[in-house]
């Protein structure tokens, strides 16, 4: 694995020159070249995880400290914590920037290719591949509703950094997670889930604590959907639920029941679909269950 550091020099001949004015503010640039040495020193940082297309890091470095994955830019919460969730198609390497005061550290982190499956579905019911006129109303104000609770990012949820379980007590993969899949013989988009074959009314459990952003019963495409923020937007949801146990705004525990499998929305049979998303980068829930080790 390839690392590299590298530290942001301040501007400090412009701080200089503001220097000369007065008394007062050369003592302010005395105070502000300090910074600047102090600056060297780059923020800690801690990570572990898996350094994979479609896995998750979790980090760790100064207390509210600002960081820049890409496109996407949070912070790390109030003990320094945090969560990166690396795309499908993630290019190598992952690049996170952080900032915490004058202090600052690049790193570089090499991202292993993954291969996926090609698959086709078919016996979807029509309308659900090409929806019906009458449909469009009903699936844009749900769209409103999914991209709502996607905007999700909560820093008081730590359930990112938990050893996550599975959703069901009994495992049985029915479609693997990011297959390129035909539907009824028409091109769709990548699986963003992994298809657990379970019957109908079997218990789903949080795969780690958060708080529901989403709980719907009945949406046009993913039936009976639960979304949970496990902290700063790192949300696992499940799909094609028979059944809803919880609210949104609702705290839940790793293990705490939150629904039934069924066969709602676009689905040919009972299962569940178990998917991940953060900052709309999709990763596959499945990579949390694997030991996460330290990574450097
Ligand atoms: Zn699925």
């Amino acid at each position: 694995m390839n690392f590299s550091h590298f530290f942001v020099r301040k501007n400090i001949p412009v701080i200089l020159l503001f220097g000369v004015v007065s008394t007062l503010s050369v003592a302010a640039c005395t105070s502000m070249a300090m910074g600047f040495e102090d600056a060297k020193t780059p923020p800690p940082l801690t990570l572990k995880g898996i350094a994979k297309q479609s896995a998750a890091i979790v980090g760790k470095t100064a207390p509210n400290a600002d960081i820049e994955v890409g496109d996407v830019k949070f912070k790390a919460d109030n003990d320094g914590d945090f969560v990166i969730g690396i795309d499908r198609d993630e290019k190598s390497p992952l690049v996170i920037n952080i900032t915490s005061g004058n202090h600052k550290l690049t790193k570089s982190i090499e991202i292993a290719p993954r291969k996926y499956d090609v698959t086709e579905v078919k016996g979807l019911p029509p309308a659900t591949i090409n929806p019906p006129p009458e449909a469009q109303a009903k699936i844009d104000a749900e769209r409103l509703i999914k991209n709502a609770a996607w905007a999700s990012m909560d820093y008081d949820q730590k359930g990112f950094a938990e050893d996550w379980q599975w959703p069901l007590k009994n495992i049985r993969i029915t479609s693997n997670w990011g297959a390129v899949r035909s539907l009824n013989g028409t091109p769709g988009r990548p699986h963003y889930g992994i298809d657990l074959g379970a019957a109908k009314g079997t218990p789903i459990y949080a795969p780690a604590s958060g708080k529901i952003v989403i709980a719907e019963s009945d949406l046009y495409y993913e039936g009976g959907l639960v979304g949970i923020d496990h902290g700063q937007g790192f949300i696992s949801y499940t799909m094609h639920m028979s059944k809803v146990d919880v609210k949104a705004g609702q705290l839940i525990k790793k293990g705490d029941k939150v629904g039934e499998v069924g066969s709602t929305g676009r689905s040919t049979g009972p299962h569940l679909h178990w998917s991940l998303r953060w900052h709309g980068k999709q990763v596959d829930p499945s990579n949390m269950v694997k030991p996460q080790l330290p990574l450097q």
